[in-house]
């Protein structure tokens, strides 16, 4: 088909056959040189990295007010959502249509092509988005201050894609057509895809979970169809003169509603699927290199699951994280074997489950037992105040463990009883933390009355963050409870019981 050689050519070589366009007689030729979208370079030649062409019309580009659902609200999701559309001082943004394009337009779940203008005098012009408006590809293009002569219309442009990000939205593109006419053989359609940000997996949408057994049989039939190197082409016909069968019923449900007089697309792959799409498509399946399912589905709504797939670049990457991860989790393991690593995860589970369960009963004894020291130490009745100051290892320091000790005194005193317990704990140096905890209980008044007064006094103002209600407070203290920070507490206790 058209064009010079590209420089660069990770596709081994691979051309686009003269055949992969099947014209239907309803379309008239010779076709004209401006061309529309349903029949871009892009679009009739998948592997077209470079393409010279004409400017056929140029407009500054001004972001639309915000409005719903019309075609400017369309432009202006684009440009906010592609961050480079912003125009700056010394560059504005400029919609461009030319002839004809080897960029793709977003459209059938396949985002846009990004890449470059050359200008005349080969300046570089960065494309960053293509929109499709009607039947026409507009090129969003950074053109800085003072070049704009250089876009007007009829100016002679060559365009090229940014073929890394191509290859990667057009295998996974092809391999979703590939995977859900699989799927729709043992009749799980799909519902929906998504071609996500890369490297992450993308997902088609089914009604139910395949069984593993059935995942297993579709990929090694995917690999199989890629590794043959099965043949995809295009079927196009005009979009006025369709025929009125199931299949054009099916192609023109999936038509954007502002596309007119254009054609109809369908993708065929050999002898597995027919599909209408406006998307580019790989011509020979071994572009793929392979298909991965990954064999867990997650529950999207009530009625329906995601299935996860990768192709390509994406599957290399995500082999060599798994791999990488599962090694790194082997080494932690001492060096277990990929089988032997759930069994090893579980006992590690397991055996953590029962040291929490002792911990929390041996926490409790002891804080039974300090609970017993302080209440022994109160003498006869009335407003009790009492401040107990702990230093201690990991594990005693902590809210959860003088919430215990607390709850293990108040329980045990007589109904009705009134007081303020001043329970403080900082860690020992070696422990590698340096927050210190503070936990109030009593008598709901006094008990607000301490916390709030003590986050005032100078030696604690921006060190203490907590609160609480109900005869209970408890806060986390910057940095170690020495003698002075004791001493002021013991000194604010003892204003109380005056
Ligand atoms: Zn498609």
């Amino acid at each position: 088909m058209t064009t010079a050689p590209p420089p660069y050519q990770p596709n081994g070589g691979a051309v686009t056959p003269d055949d992969y366009i099947k014209y239907q007689p309803s379309i008239q030729l010779p076709l004209g040189d401006h061309r529309h979208v349903g029949l871009l370079a892009c679009q009739r030649d998948p592997l077209l990295q470079r393409l010279s062409t004409e400017i056929f019309s140029s407009n500054l580009f001004v972001l639309p007010p915000p409005t719903k659902g019309t075609k400017s609200a369309k432009t202006r999701k684009a440009a906010t959502e592609t961050p480079s559309l912003s125009p700056t001082s010394d560059t504005k943004i400029y919609e461009i249509e030319c002839l004809d394009t080897c960029l793709f337009p977003e459209g059938g779940g396949q985002p846009s092509d990004s890449g470059v203008m050359i200008v005349e005098n080969g300046l570089e012009l960065k494309v960053a988005h293509v929109l499709r408006k009607g039947r026409k590809a507009i090129h969003f293009v950074e053109v800085p201050e003072g070049k704009q002569l250089l876009i007007g219309a009829g100016s002679k442009v060559e365009l090229r894609v940014d073929w890394q990000r191509r290859m990667d939205l057009m295998t996974t593109h092809t391999s979703q057509h590939l995977l859900s006419s699989l799927l729709d053989a043992i009749s799980i359609p799909t519902l929906s895809w998504s071609l996500t940000p890369y490297p992450n997996p993308c997902y088609i949408e089914i009604p139910r979970a395949p069984t593993l057994e059935e995942i297993t049989q579709i990929e090694l039939r995917a690999n199989e169809l890629i590794r043959e190197a099965t043949k995809v082409w295009v079927e196009v016909e005009d979009q006025n003169q369709k025929q009125e069968t199931e299949e054009a019923r099916k192609s023109s449900k999936s038509m954007p509603k502002d596309y007119e007089g254009g054609v109809v697309r369908t993708v065929v792959i050999d002898g597995v699927d027919r599909n209408p799409c406006c998307g580019t498509h790989v011509p020979y399946l071994s572009l793929l290199q392979s298909l991965h399912i990954i064999p867990t589905t997650t529950p999207h709504s009530s009625t329906t699951r995601r299935l996860y797939f990768l192709t390509s670049a994406r599957l290399t990457l995500y082999i060599q994280k798994s791999t990488l991860l599962l090694s790194s989790l082997s080494t932690v393991l001492g060096g277990a074997s990929a089988e032997t690593l759930p069994a090893r995860v579980e006992a590690l589970v397991e055996s953590s489950k029962s040291t929490d369960k002792a911990l929390k009963s041996i926490k409790n004894e002891l804080a039974g037992l300090i609970a017993k020291d302080i209440k022994a130490d109160r003498k006869g009745e009335g407003e009790w105040i009492k401040v107990v100051h702990r230093e201690a290892n990991e594990g005693t320091t902590g809210l959860d463990f003088l919430g215990a000790v607390s709850t293990a005194i108040w329980d045990d005193l007589t109904k009705g009883e009134k007081g303020l317990l001043i329970l403080s704990a900082m860690p020992t140096p070696f422990v590698a933390t340096s927050t210190s905890t503070l936990h109030l209980s009593g008598t709901p008044e006094l008990v607000s009355a301490f916390g709030e007064a003590i986050k005032q006094v100078d030696i604690f103002k921006g060190r203490i963050k907590g609160g609480g209600a109900k005869g209970r407070w408890q806060a986390k203290v910057e940095g170690k409870l020495g003698e002075e920070e004791v001493a002021v507490l013991n000194n604010a206790a003892l204003s109380l019981r005056k």
